[in-house]
């Protein structure tokens, strides 16, 4: 082998990362630590972390109460198979996950990450409907729609150049435009043309589209659409994978509604961001249709480390914290801190379309009549904020802040001057 200098170097020679085009990407920044909202890289370089690390590390980095609940579980029981045993973190977990889940939400089933979450879902959604012996085959999603990136979630996730080599081996999905202000009614009115009783599931990230965009709907036509999906006897999927936990102000974006969704999807902020676990949780009349003498009837569902004791241990530490008066009360300030800074933004033209929902600020960047000088805005902002040791990373021209709960007022301050530092240069 080789001898390389730096880590990155290692990096290059033998890894491949996600989303990334090898051939043309920097290299990687390394990391060696992390503390609250704050990552310190290789070369000493401090970066404030404004996006919870791909939007799970909802507590900042290398929380020492979740480190040592986990390390206490780790030398207690690390991982047992999960068909015909049980543990106390999984059980616990589930006790106290239901209660705070939309009311109608009675069995949880784990995985390991959101999009097997999803992948849980939807064949939940497509059994459900084989087992009472009346398949339905229709899913009604959302443009712009994420839901992960294996094929079932891809499947039901917009279609877009990043699916575009899968597109043929994706099952069809009918697509409603998103219900942004303003489209409401043109949205209702398509929805009532398109449910059928064919169809099985209506999926649906509530209030915020995430990686489609951070794009924001209200939450009145979001019931509307639910309400008629219901009308139908559709399931209704709540994929709060990234909107779950706290992050649009409330502990659940479904607890805005009125109308249940049938089965929802959880996992990124689930353990605090420390390991992978995911979630779907159903209802009693979605699981009572798995029920029967018959074996055939069974969700033949499973993975090697679905509800893996340490991750459940991890995720039962994130709610002690994410339940207590302090972060509930700094979401809240993070609220109100990104509202107050929504003054500020609206005085620059290059930045629109700004919108809040609880803790995700998020606004397009606009370069008026210079946009051939940044033929690349996406690449020009994330490295400006970089520069400024700050971790922002745009989807497209959407610059948005996720930041970590416990990011105190004074490192908002600072990430914020920074994006109006870089809103002067376009
Ligand atoms: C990130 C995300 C997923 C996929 O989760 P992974 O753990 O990355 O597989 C699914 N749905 C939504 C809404 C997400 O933001």
């Amino acid at each position: 082998m080789e001898q390389y200098t730096s880590l990155a170097q290692r990096d290059q020679a033998v890894i491949w990362h996600p989303f990334t085009q090898m051939q043309t990407a920097p290299l990687p920044i390394p990391i060696v630590r992390g503390k609250g909202s704050v990552l310190y890289g290789e070369d000493g370089q401090e970066y404030l972390d404004m996006v919870s690390s791909w939007w799970v590390s909802i507590h900042g980095h290398a929380n020492a109460y979740i480190a040592e609940k986990v390390a206490a579980q780790l030398t207690e029981l690390e991982h047992v198979i999960f068909a015909g045993f049980t543990h106390e973190p999984a059980v616990r977990l589930a006790e106290r996950l239901l209660p705070v889940l939309p009311g109608n939400q009675r069995k949880v089933f784990y995985s390991d990450n959101g999009s097997t979450a999803v992948e849980v879902a939807l064949k939940m959604a497509f059994q459900y409907w084989h087992n009472l012996g009346k398949p339905r085959r229709k899913v009604i999603a959302f443009h712009d729609a994420y839901h992960g990136d294996t094929f079932g979630a891809m499947a039901v996730g917009g279609r877009s150049a990043f699916t575009a080599p899968f597109v043929p081996f994706l099952f069809d999905v009918e697509y409603l435009p998103t219900p942004v202000p303003g489209q409401e009614a043109a949205v209702l009115a398509q929805a009532e043309a398109l449910f059928s009783d064919e169809v099985a599931a209506f999926i649906a990230e509530p209030l915020v589209q995430g990686a489609g965009g951070m794009i924001m709907y209200t939450l009145g036509v979001l019931d509307q659409l639910m309400k008629i999906a219901h009308r139908h006897g559709a399931l209704v999927i709540a994929d709060e994978v990234m909107t779950g936990f706290g992050r649009t102000g409330k502990l659940f974006a479904s607890h805005y509604l009125t109308e249940q969704p049938d089965l929802m999807c959880l996992s990124k902020g689930l353990t605090g961001g420390t390991m992978a676990l995911g979630i779907t949780t159903c209802t009693q009349a979605v699981y009572e249709a798995f029920l029967s003498e018959s074996k055939f009837k069974t969700l033949f569902h499973g993975h090697s480390f679905t509800a893996n004791p340490v991750a459940c241990t991890a995720s039962l530490a994130s709610l002690d914290i994410l339940l207590s008066d302090e972060t509930l009360a700094n979401i809240q300030r993070i609220s109100a801190q990104h509202t107050a800074f929504i003054d500020q933004l609206s005085g620059y033209g290059s930045a629109t379309n700004i919108r809040q929902q609880g803790t995700i600020l998020a606004f397009d960047l606009n370069t008026g009549e210079s946009t051939s000088y940044f033929s690349n805005i996406r690449d020009y902002a994330y490295q400006f904020l970089l520069d400024r040791g700050v971790i922002m990373r745009p989807l497209g021209n959407v610059l948005y802040f996720m930041p970590p709960y416990c990011t105190t007022n004074g490192q908002l301050a600072y990430a914020y001057a920074q994006v109006e530092e870089l809103l002067r240069t376009l």
